[in-house]
């Protein structure tokens, strides 16, 4: 019988040297994908190429801000002719730049949009050609539960609500070309972002995740491979028929 869940693609993970885009480009490479870690940084990606590549995966470290039409260009062209052509996008690059509304500069705002909306768009424009010609696609977008509202993210909570409408419109226009777009909205996942929302607040660490936790169904914080196993289920060539969703990840219900 073919397996139809494990066929070899090449995955695009922006923001992947280190958090999430990092679990989630470590989990398709063992899932059999090679993989494009893309992050600001290209010297920072090292990190992840060299774990994916120690475990007998493939994978290169690609600098790129995805936020740059010039540069996603670039990247992705790059991707196409070293890697093969890429059929599988995560857009997981995110930034914070919080602050009650009062307080919010006109760059904290363009930053997270910039960032997250227009650096998924400009990706997924990139990407889709590949996809059209292969038939064949999974794009999955990181949204957030604060996509529901989340005091000082004004920006960030706009963004990632975008990211939830922009999900729903890629699935409606390309889901006749074999591609499916999907979105994950986690909730508090252990990682360099949740540490610095923590210090803006002033609240150590451990204070502030076992608040979290006193909230959380599962009775646990969220970390990196938890996301990654969605994000794996996601890009499988069995979850064909499951498009346009958001799949909170965040230990209980959100509405
Ligand atoms: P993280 O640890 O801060 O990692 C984000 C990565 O994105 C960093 O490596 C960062 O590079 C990179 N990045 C930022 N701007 C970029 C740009 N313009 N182009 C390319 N790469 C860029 O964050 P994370 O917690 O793993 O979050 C990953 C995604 O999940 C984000 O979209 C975030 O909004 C979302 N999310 C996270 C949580 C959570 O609790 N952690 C919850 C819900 C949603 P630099 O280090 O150079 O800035």
């Amino acid at each position: 019988m073919t397996d139809t869940t494990s066929a070899a693609r090449v995955a695009v993970v922006t923001g992947a040297a280190r958090g999430i885009g990092a679990a989630i480009a470590l989990r398709l490479a063992a899932d059999g994908h090679a993989v494009a870690v893309v992050d600001l940084d290209e010297a920072a990606c090292a990190e992840t190429v060299d774990a994916i590549t120690a475990k007998g995966g493939t994978a290169m470290a690609v600098g790129c801000d995805v936020s740059s039409e010039e540069a996603v260009a670039a990247a992705v062209e790059r991707i196409a002719a070293e890697l093969g052509a890429p059929t599988v996008l995560v857009n997981n690059a995110g930034v914070l730049r919080d602050n009650l509304l009062f307080k919010m500069t006109v760059d904290d705002w363009d930053t997270v949009m910039n960032v997250h909306l227009r650096g998924a768009f400009l990706m997924a424009r990139a990407v889709q050609a590949h996809m059209v010609a292969a038939k064949f696609g999974r794009i999955v977008n990181l949204s957030s539960t604060s996509a529901l509202g989340n005091r000082g993210q004004a920006n960030y909570a706009a963004a990632k609500a975008g990211m939830q409408g922009f999900t729903k419109t890629l699935a409606i226009e390309l889901g006749k070309f074999g591609v499916t777009a999907n979105a994950i909205a986690p909730g508090f996942i252990e990682t360099a972002m949740t540490r610095a929302t923590a210090e803006r607040v002033g609240v150590d660490f451990d204070a502030f995740r076992e608040a979290a936790i006193s909230q959380i169904p599962v009775g646990r914080s969220g970390q990196p491979e938890d996301i990654a196993a969605v994000a794996s289920f996601l890009v499988r060539e069995d979850a064909g028929f499951v498009s346009g969703q958001v799949i909170y990840a965040a230990g209980g219900p959100r509405d």
